[in-house]
């Protein structure tokens, strides 16, 4: 469809997108977080067209989302037959295959499973909220812990969980109570007395031990620790080797649910299915969303049978398991085993290779990481001084624009890759491409 991608026409935003933006601007919520004024009508693969016909290449996959790209055919056609069949009857109320069908499909990709139960929602958020209840019902136990750095959601309970940035909180207590934040290991600014990966993560899981568990909760009383196995909007922090296998230690000892929230990282995104399964740990309860239905709203929760005991009433969701954004799943991760998983390892792997060479030769670029197609540039100004630079970051989100390159930060100061899994090593070599010439304008301006 798309011959030559970027294909940039205009200066942007070009008239119709600024049509666009106006009437937005009138009617849409003020909280949103728009970066530039990309307003897209369609997309195929990684590319994605807007309002006066330019083409962008996207690494954004709409926010980590999008795992088969722009519509793809099969998932369109998915969406098409259910939506030609029946559109809702509350999964809730009412039996229909294709949710059982996809709950078995999750089971047996689960590390540990395939004894496992699924509860599905609509969004990362839900399916947050389904795991702290979860866990509180199953250890009737009130107190839930998180970390530094994380982003759980939007609502109340995931919300009190998060710790990425103040303004998701501000003014929105009083938040959930027996909530407790520890560090999450970021070797890269961590303090110079912890000069490997696994000090960090020691140090980290010593607070917990030593100070948490001692002086502010007993751990009996503990229903969850939640972790993002990579911290996502944090900023794509990859914690050391012995982090996950030592939370689990932890959990096990204490009779907590380990919740994993691979709400950002699963689905494939880092060339595992679900990205815990790099550190071969076991999660009691597991999250997901974005994803899993190629852009259909759908969240899901995966727990171990044993944990998801809870009888009937005790929670559930009117549109959550829609058959329509069931299907796109269905045929999501037929898609992901048919090669997308793999393909995220080797091409994921292919974009850090070519960051990181880039990087040799920019002083400003603190770090390049991640896993799979869940990478990250740490901006700095400069490499000695490793001292933050979301000036910079924030200006190459704007040229990058210009030049078609859809990118998104995280954290303060980092610039995220996350395509879909369909990306070929050609438009990966092409993302760097434009990435580099995007640095080298916002470095001029
Ligand atoms: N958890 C993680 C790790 C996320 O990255 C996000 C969204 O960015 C959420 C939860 C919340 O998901 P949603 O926006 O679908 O509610």
């Amino acid at each position: 469809m798309y011959s030559k991608v970027p294909d940039i026409k205009m200066p942007l935003p070009g008239p119709k997108a600024k049509a666009v933006i106006e009437a937005d601007d009138k009617f849409i919520s003020p909280s949103y977080t728009r970066g530039y004024p990309m307003v897209i009508v369609r997309g195929q693969g990684l590319a994605a067209e807007d309002v006066d016909g330019n083409v962008f290449l996207d690494m954004t996959a709409g926010i980590a989302v999008n795992a088969t790209g722009h519509s793809h055919p099969r998932v369109v056609k998915a969406i098409q037959e259910a939506a030609a069949n029946f559109q809702h009857m509350s999964g809730t109320d009412f039996y229909y295959p294709v949710q059982s069908q996809l709950a078995k499909m999750l089971a047996e990709h689960t590390p540990g499973g395939p004894d496992r139960k699924v509860f599905f929602c609509n969004s990362g958020t839900e399916a947050i909220e389904a795991c702290i209840k979860l866990a509180r019902w199953k250890t009737g136990r009130p107190w839930l812990i998180s970390f530094i750095g994380s982003f759980h959601g939007r609502t109340y309970g995931s919300m009190s969980l998060s710790a990425s940035k103040a303004v998701h909180r501000t003014r929105f207590a009083p938040h959930l109570s027996n909530v407790l934040h520890a560090n999450y290991p970021y070797p890269y600014r961590a303090a110079p007395h912890l000069d490997t990966p696994e000090k960090v993560a020691d140090d980290c899981l010593k607070y917990l031990t030593d100070t948490m568990f001692k002086r502010l909760v007993n751990p009996d009383e503990v229903a969850a620790i939640f972790v993002e196995p990579i911290q996502g909007e944090g900023g794509y922090v990859v914690p050391p080797d012995n982090w996950l296998p030592g939370l689990r230690e932890l959990c096990t000892k204490h009779g907590i649910m380990l919740v994993a929230d691979e709400i950002q990282s699963g689905m494939g995104r880092t060339g595992k299915f679900f990205a815990h399964d790099h550190w071969g740990v076991e999660a009691d309860i597991i999250a997901c969303a974005k994803g899993i239905a190629s852009g259909m709203p759908l969240g899901a929760v995966i727990a171990k049978s044993e944990i998801m005991k809870w009888p009937p009433g005790t929670h559930a969701s009117t549109f959550g398991g829609n058959p329509i954004a069931c299907s796109a799943a269905v045929e999501t991760i037929k898609l992901l085993d048919e090669g997308l998983v793999a393909n995220a390892a080797a091409v994921g792997e292919h974009l850090k290779g070519k960051l990181e060479a880039w990087a040799k030769g920019c002083d400003r670029a603190g770090e390049v990481r991640g896993k799979g197609l869940m990478l990250a540039v740490e901006f700095v100004k400069s490499r000695a001084s490793k001292e933050k630079d979301p000036i910079l970051r924030n200006a190459v989100e704007q040229t990058a624009f210009k030049r078609g390159l859809l990118i998104l930060g995280c954290g303060e100061n980092n610039i995220r890759f996350c395509p879909s899994l369909t990306i070929t090593k050609e438009e990966a070599d092409k993302a760097v491409e434009l990435f580099a010439a995007a640095v080298s304008d916002a470095m001029k301006t």
